[in-house]
């Protein structure tokens, strides 16, 4: 069958922590993951008479990021750690869109090779690879101990 794969680029959002000093706006960060991402998948399809002729995967990804309401007011040191971190915190929430990215091609892959299928089918093969693309995201995150061991932690200058 035909099958088309729609990503958007992330959307990027913000949340706000407070604190005059790097300590403080580290004392307000959730626990766990500093950042978040989504992938928000959908799908959709064209045929007829119950029967699907193309596939369309969609995902509108959305990444979430601190932003440190009172980093002026801290000293150089901490802004520049603050500022490694949130480098470090980005390029972990892009390599989650990588995993997206990739499983959504391998879906493609593998629907591509596949026959007309009957919506029926379609809605057994899909209804859960929301849940599946989540865990492949919890894997990422379990290994890479949401980017911990690439540098999303926050060493105090003083
Ligand atoms: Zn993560």
């Amino acid at each position: 069958m035909q099958v088309t794969v729609n990503i958007a680029t992330p959307t990027q959002r913000t949340y706000t922590v407070r604190g005059n000093t790097l300590r403080e706006a580290h004392g307000r960060l959730p626990r766990g993951c500093w950042g978040r991402y989504a992938g928000n998948f959908t799908w959709d399809y064209r045929g007829r008479n119950g029967m699907v002729s193309h596939l369309i995967l969609n995902a509108a990804p959305v990444i979430t990021l601190p932003r440190w309401h009172g980093r002026g007011r801290a000293s150089r040191e901490e802004q520049r750690e603050w500022d490694r971190m949130l480098r470090a915190l980005t390029a972990h929430e892009d390599a989650h869109h990588e995993v997206l990215v990739n499983a959504l091609e391998d879906q493609r892959h593998f629907f591509s090779d596949e026959p007309d299928t009957a919506v029926r089918q379609l809605r057994q093969d899909l209804g859960s690879y929301g849940s599946e693309l989540q865990q492949y995201q919890d894997d990422f995150d379990r290994t890479s101990r949401h980017g911990q061991r690439a540098g999303v932690v926050l060493n105090f200058p003083d």
